[in-house]
């Protein structure tokens, strides 16, 4: 089997590979690694949990390396772009930790912070920016950074972009980078009709193409069911779940932001130590839900779809569907939070009659038949439910959008939405007014994977190991 030592990679990378236990590629590094080192562009249809990640990290340190020269002023040499903050964070994180030994910078940017950190933060230049398109296309237009010095361009999860209205941006941003020589990356965990389109604009032509983990190996290793209850019942069941110490560290997803909040409270009522996030929190309250779930300080995570999309916490036991969710390709994602790096997990969701035909789509989708239990006209759920006390604010009656509600679309042949209406959008585009502006609050007990001073607070939304 191909080991790392077998890759031609640098010797400082090897050495943080060591420090971080990893001697074997996963299936994606081995296929990746040469041809980007090489300079190739490279088309990866890969999902997280793949090791994705180090794919493109460690190629791109390896020519970093290689071809050692100060990165241009205001200016960045590669552009790593990613919908969500919490996968910028991660990814910079992974930057860091596999580049400790051979000083590169890396800058993370990202919205719902103030501008003034990142932009000290960006102006002698750093070897890596990892950014969200919103943010970025921001400083651009504020001339506090250029893209001029861009070598390499990285676009992570672009259908999730997509899903995210994010494909304009990210059409804008590339006007702004240097057209040649420009080496390209590119991944997505599908690949609608409007993302091949993508490809074709970004990549030069004749990219390498590596394709790994479809959707059906992570439903493989996961151990699933699914439990048919009344929607009213749902509560007392999740409930009853932690009845069970085998449920340690549990990913809960629901559909809505007030779901999340409802069933994280509902929970602290019956004596599970829950959090939830999702895109009306502050920075500074997910990441430290986030902080406190890795740290286990808290059995329970609530989150919804996009809030935890990206996100990667090690040994999650558990993933609950409080609801399924309205796009298939979601319960694939959600489920994927429980087997990381080629780990097992076990997945339970709740089915409640008017969810049947989301369940019907999800199984045509996934080609499989999910092992079902009728927990329905169930006494002793019938009773807990009498006994729970009431949550407050407005119940969550029905897994179906209610009416006026976003309906997420579906992953395939859509077009980005039209303005930010209704959308929910964590990183909205530019919407530099002040006091659209969130303020957070440090970013207190945030797990980092490696080694390596970080020189300012994850507060400002950047940081850098300068
Ligand atoms: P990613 O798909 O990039 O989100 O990576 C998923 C997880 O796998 C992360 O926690 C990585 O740190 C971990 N990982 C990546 N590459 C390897 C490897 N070769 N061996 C073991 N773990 C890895």
């Amino acid at each position: 089997m191909t080991q790392f030592t077998d890759l031609g990679l640098a010797k400082p990378l090897l050495k943080a590979l060591a420090d971080e236990g990893y001697t074997t590629p996963t299936p994606i590094q081995a296929q990746a690694i040469p041809g980007v080192m090489s300079g190739k562009d490279l088309l990866g249809i890969a999902q997280t949990g793949t090791g994705k990640t180090a794919a493109f990290a460690l190629p791109i340190l390896h020519r970093l390396a290689e071809n050692r020269k100060p990165a241009p002023r205001r200016s960045c040499r590669v552009l790593v772009l990613s919908p969500t903050r919490e996968l910028a964070t991660q990814i910079g994180e992974s930057f860091k930790t596999y580049g400790k030994h051979i000083g590169v910078s890396v800058a993370v940017v990202f919205g719902g912070v103030k501008y003034g950190g990142q932009m000290r933060a960006l102006a002698p230049g750093v070897d890596v920016l990892v950014a969200t398109p919103g943010r970025l296309i921001d400083h651009l237009q504020e001339k506090s950074i250029t893209l001029d010095g861009v070598e390499i361009f990285v676009l992570d999860e672009a259908d999730q972009m997509l899903d995210m209205g994010f494909i304009l941006p990210i059409r804008r941003i590339v006007k702004f980078l240097p057209k040649s020589p420009r080496q390209n990356l590119f991944f997505s965990a599908t690949m609608p009709s409007e993302i091949e389109k993508l490809t074709v604009e970004i990549l030069n032509p004749n990219p390498l193409k590596v394709s790994v983990t479809p959707a059906a190996t992570t439903v493989d290793r996961v151990n699933q069911r699914v439990l048919f209850v009344e929607q009213t019942r749902k509560r007392a069941l999740l409930a009853e779940m932690f009845d069970d110490p085998a449920f340690k560290r549990v990913i809960v997803f629901t559909r809505t932001k007030r779901g999340a909040d409802r069933v994280a409270k509902g929970l602290e009522q019956v004596g599970v130590d829950a959090v939830s996030i999702h895109g009306d929190k502050s920075q500074g309250q997910r990441e430290r839900a986030l902080a406190q779930f890795k740290a286990g300080e808290v059995r329970v995570l609530v989150a919804t779809d996009i809030a935890a999309r990206g996100i990667d916490i090690d040994a999650v036991s558990h993933v609950v569907q409080y609801e399924l969710p309205n796009v298939p390709e979601s319960y694939v994602h959600r489920i994927g939070r429980t087997a990381r790096a080629g780990a097992d997990g076990s997945a339970v969701a709740f089915c409640a009659d008017d969810e049947r035909g989301l369940l019907k789509d999800i199984e045509k989708v996934t080609r499989q038949r999910i092992p079902s239990f009728d927990r329905r006209n169930d006494r002793q759920l019938g009773a807990a439910t009498a006994a729970m006390p009431e949550v407050a604010g407005k119940p969550e009656r029905s897994a179906q959008p209610h009416r006026g509600e976003h309906r997420p679309q579906r992953n395939r042949n859509h077009s980005a939405p039209k303005g930010a209406g209704g959308h929910h959008r964590p990183d909205a585009a530019p919407a530099r007014t002040g006091t659209g502006e969130r303020s957070t609050s440090p970013g207190r007990g945030r797990s980092s994977r490696g080694g390596g001073q970080r020189s300012s607070s994850s507060s400002t939304g950047v940081w850098s190991n300068r």
